[in-house]
């Protein structure tokens, strides 16, 4: 709640701060507001061939997280922002960590509420080198693809706001609203110089009511694209331990109160558990699309799930075709990290587990822990929810001219395939902007195959380079259409 005062407070004073001369000029001969159909300059080949360039030279920098290191990407990126008469910023996190802004003025006047954010992440997940076929950092061209980790998350999405970006400065568009560039740090890891600080520190830099981010994706099946996702909302995480306490001694004489055994019992239990169904209205209108597109047997499925007589069985089906499709359905409880024990010959006096808990939006961390703790029904454990769990958002619309824009481009630009609202069951940045009133929505716009797909956070990370171009494309029309006056 605080928080969000404070976002307001910020969105008011941006409202009222003066404005830098960088009002995009009209076109000659065209006045401001008449109609224009798409003109050349929207061929986007030439900027995506350029964009490849940065999004290598990205590559090559290495913004592991830990430590980021992500300033080195920022000041790159300030670089060729500056080199097109664009003003840009650094905003400095921590040391060694920034961010990098830039603005597209429309008017005089900003209108923070109107203005339309381009938001990705500078940083990446580590990589284990031995486990690659190339250099990670190398960008190495081969088969037609670029390697390298972030190539997808989400240094692609940096290269192609930015060709977006830059190409709305070169052709001088008529912007009927801001558009801002926003490069960010410390997404994988989400820590202190991550967006919630960016937020409290800099919310004016970047107050806009819209936001295009990465957490949705263009998902290809047999060859084509099947349905874009674009991701409206994200489940929320949190950890709970899983403590069991018994009585230490020597390993000689073992006793029915060791902590190690009644873990694992604990474990062993919620390993099998599966939380009750519970479709959000996103969910439902993802899957009530995604049943048109998939083969009859599935489609039949995933249309009986609400029904009284089949649909436990068929909600049952669905959740064991995908672990995906289950995510979206309920909350989910995964063990991750196990801590016990001293040495070989000693029973331990405390056993511990993490869970990690994704919850479906609005769902509430303390019903998983009374109904784990009915569950593992021992007194020797404890449940205990830890600090830092995610806070819930608000969804974006699906109602929107903005959602509207996105899924009638998409569906033009990939030969009638739809856009669907997606559900991420990952974290992404934009839970921490729509808590700030900005409707933001995910859509890496680049057609990608499951292959591609789970690269991503794994090894021989990818993007085909044919994807990329096209992603570049339909990014610029989406803006072209929601962000340029006709
Ligand atoms: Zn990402």
């Amino acid at each position: 709640m605080v928080q969000i005062l404070a976002g307001v407070a910020a969105f008011l004073m941006a409202a009222s701060l003066p404005v830098a001369a960088q009002v995009a000029p009209e076109r000659p001969g065209i006045p401001a507001g008449s109609p224009v159909s798409t003109p050349p300059r929207w061929d986007t080949s030439a900027i995506a061939k350029e964009a490849r360039g940065w999004l290598a030279d990205l590559i090559k920098i290495n913004t592991s997280n830990p430590p980021g290191n992500e300033q080195i990407a920022a000041m790159y990126i300030m670089g060729i922002l500056t080199k097109e008469g664009i003003k840009a910023e650094i905003l400095d996190m921590a040391p060694g960590r920034s961010a990098v802004v830039a603005r597209l003025r429309s008017s005089a006047v900003a209108q923070p509420s109107r203005a339309l954010l381009l938001v990705a992440h500078l940083d990446t997940v580590p990589v284990e080198k031995s486990r690659w076929s190339v250099d990670p950092f190398g960008a190495v061209v081969k088969d037609g693809y670029l390697y390298g980790r972030g190539a997808i998350d989400d240094k692609g999405m940096v290269a192609a706001n930015l060709a977006v970006f830059i190409s709305l400065k070169r052709s001088m568009a008529h912007l009927n609203r801001d558009v801002i560039f926003l490069a960010t740090d410390d997404e994988e890891v989400g820590g202190d110089a991550s967006i919630r600080t960016l937020i409290a520190k800099h919310w004016e830099k970047f107050a806009a009511g819209f936001a295009i981010n990465e957490g949705g994706n263009v998902f290809i099946k047999n060859g084509k694209v099947q349905y874009a996702g674009v991701q409206a909302d994200e489940k929320v995480a949190a950890n709970i331990a899983v403590v069991a306490r018994g009585t230490s001694g020597h390993a000689s004489q073992p006793t029915k109160d060791n902590a190690v055994v009644h873990l694992a019992a604990a474990v062993a239990k919620i390993g099998t558990y599966s939380a009750p169904v519970r479709f959000t209205s996103i969910v439902r209108r993802y899957f009530e699309g995604l049943a048109a597109l998939e083969d009859d047997d599935i489609g039949k499925w995933m249309r009986s799930m609400e029904t009284s007589d089949r649909g436990e069985h068929a909600q049952r089906v669905i959740s064991d075709a995908s672990p995906l499709w289950n995510a979206m359905l309920r909350d989910t409880i995964a063990p991750t990290v196990l801590t016990a024990g001293v040495a070989n010959n000693v029973i331990p006096a405390e056993a511990r587990a993490n869970l990690n808990v994704r919850l479906l939006p609005g769902d509430s961390i303390s019903t998983v822990v009374n109904d784990l703790n009915k569950l593992v029904n021992d007194p020797l454990v404890r449940l205990e929810v830890q600090p830092n769990a995610g806070l819930a958002a608000p969804s974006s619309s699906l109602e929107s001219e903005f959602y509207g824009v996105i899924s009638k481009v998409v569906s033009r630009e990939f030969g009638g395939a739809p856009a669907l609202p997606f559900q991420s069951t990952w974290l992404t940045d934009s839970a921490q902007l729509r808590l700030y009133q900005v409707q933001a929505l995910g859509l890496v716009p680049f057609p990608l195959t499951q292959d591609d797909l789970k690269r991503m956070h794994g090894d021989d990370e990818r993007i085909p380079l044919a994807a990329f171009d096209k992603g570049v494309d339909v990014l610029a029309k989406i803006v072209n259409e929601f962000a340029v006056a006709h």
